[in-house]
């Protein structure tokens, strides 16, 4: 019997890497839904080529093209949040969440309360909600595999062992584009040279939180959740080769580290296997011979300031990784469009930080909840941008 997969964001660049895996392993896999945000031509083609059994956008108004693309394939289809919750409802083994950004807690969230094994690549989940998806997967019985290549080499590590016997968990950063650039070289960046990661092919919002190094932020904000261990036994490690992912120390003074090559396949085909181990055809193995040196180096939050903004969210145990992420989801969104400079980001996400703090006393109780607060903090973030261009 071949097992269901649904991928949320099957159009993304994770989603991709899943399609990649579920036609190399056609016989122990079928699709069920796919879901994506407005390109109809895009997920036809992908519902076409994997025989989907459902397909939908999150754009209502590109249901139209969607059910012309599709017309004749046998392949039911919808548009809009309906369309959407439905595709992340529908029965099945194992549901891909790789949507992007926040708007993939809802969807994330539908399949969780199904009890439904998530392979969880959308962190945006855990970072904005994530006592209530930690809590609510338990609640449902639902399972939550880390895609995030640290986290499933922390998860991979980390094996049967227990969390209280860890002295601490590290996940490593490639220190993106700007790694070794001076902080004025940062500020006259383009959106095309952060978007140019030395290691990892991924979709253009993370590409950008990794040369900000958000995107760690957001790791340990997730890993943090995940693993229940709290913030002062979470670091971060720049490592530029990016084949150590993570590392879990233990009391002993053993460490246990989870390394491959930079190919999300890997991490997604440990979620995908279930415990069985899947081949991945056209990988690059892992060959340290020739990889000759790997290289450590602490992160530099003077030029990298927005990691010391995200411990300090994850510091302040209520509201703030939420607002933090939507007001960088808007400063991100501002930086490709040309309108602000690099730093930026990183100035639009601590003022709102700042506004909110003592706004939210508690941490979001719900997706709702989350989704409200996230509503508030990207209206606000809005009306600041202008004074980022200032500055
Ligand atoms: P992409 O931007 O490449 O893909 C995002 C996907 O989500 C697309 O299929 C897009 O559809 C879809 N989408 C966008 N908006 C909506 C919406 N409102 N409702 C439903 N679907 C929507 O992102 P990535 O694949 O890079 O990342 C996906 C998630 O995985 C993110 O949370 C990211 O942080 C995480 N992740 C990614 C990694 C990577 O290597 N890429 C590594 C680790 C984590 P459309 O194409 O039509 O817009
Ligand atoms: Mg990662």
């Amino acid at each position: 019997m071949s097992l269901t997969v649904t991928v949320l964001g099957a159009t993304g660049s994770i989603g991709r890497s899943t399609a990649d895996l579920l036609a190399q392993h056609d016989g122990r896999f079928r699709v069920g839904a796919l879901v994506g945000g407005k390109d109809a031509a895009a997920l036809a083609k992908l519902a076409r080529e994997m025989r989907a059994d459902f397909a939908a956008l999150a754009d209502e108004s590109a249901g139209p093209a969607l059910r012309e693309a599709l017309s004749g394939s046998g392949i039911a289809c919808g548009a809009g949040e309906g369309a959407v919750l439905e595709a992340a409802s529908r029965e099945a083994d194992i549901v891909v969440a790789a949507v992007s950004g926040a708007a993939g807690l809802k969807p994330t969230h539908a399949a969780l309360r199904l009890g439904r094994t998530i392979a969880l690549a959308n962190k945006e989940s855990l970072v904005c909600a994530g006592h209530a998806f930690m809590r609510d997967a338990a609640r449902y019985g639902a399972r939550l595999l880390p895609v995030d290549s640290e986290h499933n080499a922390l998860a991979q590590a980390l094996g049967d062992g227990r969390v209280s016997d860890v002295a601490k968990m590290t996940i490593t950063a490639s220190g993106g584009p700007f790694r070794t650039w001076t902080r004025e070289r940062i500020q006259a960046a383009s959106p095309a040279e952060a978007a140019a990661h030395p290691t990892w092919s991924m979709g253009m919002k993370i590409n950008i939180d990794s040369a900000s190094l958000m995107n760690k932020g957001l790791e340990l904000i997730e890993a943090h959740h995940l693993f229940a261990i709290e913030a002062e036994r979470l670091d971060v490690i720049v490592h530029p080769q990016s084949i150590v992912h993570g590392l879990v120390y233990w009391r002993d003074g053993a460490v246990t580290a989870g390394l491959a090559m930079p190919d999300m396949r890997v991490p997604i085909a440990h979620c995908l296997g279930l415990g069985d181990r899947l081949a991945i055809q056209r990988g690059r193995n892992l060959d340290l011979a020739a990889a000759g040196s790997l290289t450590f180096e602490p992160a530099d939050e003077a030029r990298f300031p927005c990691l010391a903004i995200a411990r300090a969210a994850l510091a302040d145990g209520a509201a703030a990784p939420t607002v933090m992420n939507a007001a960088n989801e808007i400063a991100v969104a501002a930086f490709i469009r040309g309108e602000i400079a690099f730093y930026g980001i990183a100035d639009l996400v601590e003022r709102a930080c700042e506004h909110f703090a003592g706004t939210y006393r508690a941490a979001p109780a719900d997706v709702d909840e989350a989704l409200a607060i996230d509503a508030h903090v990207r209206a606000w973030s809005t009306e600041a941008l202008p004074q980022m261009r200032a500055a």
